[in-house]
């Protein structure tokens, strides 16, 4: 590989291709490759700790915060039943 510049011949240097005229060389082949940086998935699999939490009052220790999710319950014409567990007893209060 020549210098563009005085047709000298490029010397590697410090991970670049260097020529004695002070040119170096920039096409990226010798520089170090950009680290790709990987999305990083939220795995929902810890079943209390990734639902919500909201204010609901239990109804056997009296806390006031409980996990919430819903489901549906058999036909899809049904409405969804509420699910609070209360984050200190783990009592579950439904409603529908
Ligand atoms: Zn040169
Ligand atoms: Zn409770």
């Amino acid at each position: 590989m020549f210098c563009p510049r005085c047709s000298g011949l490029l010397m590697p240097n410090e991970g670049k291709m260097k020529c004695s005229c002070g040119y170096v060389q920039n096409d990226g082949t010798l520089t170090e490759k950009k680290k790709k940086t990987k999305d990083v998935q939220v795995v929902q699999e810890k079943f209390d700790e990734s639902l919500p939490k909201i204010k609901h009052d239990c109804s056997e220790c009296k806390n006031r915060e409980a996990y919430f999710w819903t489901r549906q319950m058999r036909s899809s014409d049904e409405p969804e039943s509420k699910f609070y567990k209360c984050t200190k007893c783990s009592k579950i209060d439904r409603e529908d």
